[in-house]
This record gives structure tokens, C-alpha cells and sequence, in this order.
């Protein structure tokens, strides 16, 4: 899916942020993205995303660069998930109808339902103000937003920072079941090492500009064998 990528540190100094790294991205992967703090997690993301600009290299999804996608067909199929939750007046409802408003489709209520129930928001009112929510109820209103787009590829910037452990572990779980019955592929930039554990069957490691891989034993074989994928 990205092949190549260089991307200069937005500071301007020139300095290399990423250095030519090139992966796949298949479908129903969930991919682990770790590394310190400032090495270029969330921007990764956000070129995944074609939200951040690269100096050299090529993206693109099912053998078509990005450019020939555009910017709206291609969040369509590519959605990036912000660690910190955008959430949009009035209600509860507004947020979740959004995706069908913007991309003209009806409103999938009984699946917004479902999934509001899976990550535990079942009792939350949808005439309810966003404004009031707690972190952990905009994390996971956002994240449902985010599902009921489609997509091909789910970018989660550290998508249950702001849950407890119970709420956490329902959102594990709901994105997991998603991912089987959608064949979305979830790329899942977190510092938490046993969420990445719990969930990750590929580990990207981003440091001083190089991208590394590991992949969970039991996956070996089929990694070998299979190059193919999304792109
Ligand atoms: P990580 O997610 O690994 O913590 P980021 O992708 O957030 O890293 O940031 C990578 C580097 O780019 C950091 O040094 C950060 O300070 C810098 N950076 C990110 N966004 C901007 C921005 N909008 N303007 C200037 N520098 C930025």
C-alpha cells in the first residue's frame, strides 16, 4: 500500500521523518504501530489517511495510486480515527447520522444501535448534547461514527486512551468481531504493549525514521506465502 514513503520532520530542519519505508496493509491485518514518542506514529496515520503530504513515494489502494481516488472517495475507504474526539453539535444522533449525510446514504440506525450496545454506550441517550459526554463516550461515539462509514481500512490513533479497562476490552472486542465480518484491515497506533499483544497479529516499529515489522508467530507462514492485500 505504501511503497518508498519519505516524509521530511515537519520542524523543517530537513531532517528525514521517514526514510523510503514501504509495507502492505492487507485485509482483516490488525496492525500494532509503536515506537517513542515523536518518531511519527499519528503521522504516519494521517498520510495513510492522505491528510499529511510525503516528499517521494507512492500510496495507494487496490493497485490505484491516490491521487486517481480522490481526497472524498478515498476517506471513504481509508478512515483515520483522531485520538482526540472531533465531535460535531447537536446531538448524539447528529454524530452518528453524519457519515450517511455526507456520503448520501441512509442511516444504518439497527447498526448504530448494535454497535453503540457492543462498546458498552447502549444506555446513552441519542438526544443527549456531545458536549456533556465524558473523554471515554466521545472516544467511542467517534469510533461507531467511524465504522459506519465502511471502510476498507480503520486508522485508530489510540482509539481507547480514554476508556477504563472494562470499556476498553468491549472495544477490543467489537473492533475485532467488525474486522472478521467486514474484512477491514485496523492499522492501531497504541503504547499500551498488551493491548498490541491482545489484538495485533503484525507489529510496525517506527524509530530514527525506519519502519520494522514482526509478526505474530502463527502468522508466519501465511505472511510468506501471501504479498498480496489491500494494495
Ligand atoms: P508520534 O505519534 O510517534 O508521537 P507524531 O507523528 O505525533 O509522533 O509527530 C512526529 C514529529 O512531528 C514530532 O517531532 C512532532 O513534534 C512533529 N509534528 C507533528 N505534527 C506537527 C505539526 N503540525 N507541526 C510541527 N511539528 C509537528
Amino acid at each position: 500500500m505504501i511503497e518508498n514513503v519519505h516524509k521530511n520532520h515537519p520542524n523543517g530542519g530537513g531532517t528525514p521523518l521517514f526514510k523510503q519505508i514501504s509495507v502492505v496493509v492487507r485485509p482483516k491485518d490488525v496492525i500494532a504501530i509503536q515506537g517513542p514518542s515523536g518518531q511519527g506514529k499519528s503521522t504516519l496515520l494521517r498520510v495513510l489517511a492522505a491528510l499529511d503530504t510525503i516528499q517521494s513515494g507512492r500510496i495507494s489502494l487496490l493497485g490505484r495510486p491516490v491521487d486517481s481516488w480522490g481526497p472524498c472517495e478515498w476517506r471513504k475507504r481509508v478512515c483515520y480515527v483522531p485520538q482526540q474526539p472531533a465531535m460535531l453539535p447537536k446531538t448524539v444522533e447528529d454524530n452518528l447520522a453524519l457519515v450517511s449525510k455526507l456520503h448520501q446514504r441512509k442511516f444504518d440506525q439497527p447498526l448504530a444501535k448494535r454497535l453503540m450496545d457492543e462498546v458498552g454506550l447502549g444506555d446513552l441517550s441519542w438526544s443527549q448534547n456531545p458536549a456533556e459526554l465524558s473523554g471515554g463516550q466521545k472516544q467511542r461515539v467517534q469510533l461507531v461514527r467511524s465504522l459506519l462509514l465502511g471502510s476498507d481500512i480503520l486508522l485508530l490513533d489510540e482509539a481507547t486512551s480514554a476508556l477504563d479497562a472494562q470499556s476498553k476490552q468491549a472495544v477490543e472486542s467489537m473492533l475485532m468481531r467488525w474486522k472478521e465480518e467486514r474484512g477491514t484491515a485496523l492499522v492501531w497506533v497504541t503504547h499500551e504493549q498488551e493491548q498490541a499483544e491482545r489484538v495485533a497479529n503484525r507489529f510496525w516499529y517506527l524509530e530514527n525514521g525506519d519502519l520494522s515489522e514482526t509478526v505474530k508467530k502463527d502468522e508466519l507462514t501465511s505472511f510468506s506465502l501471501d504479498q498480496g492485500g489491500v494494495e
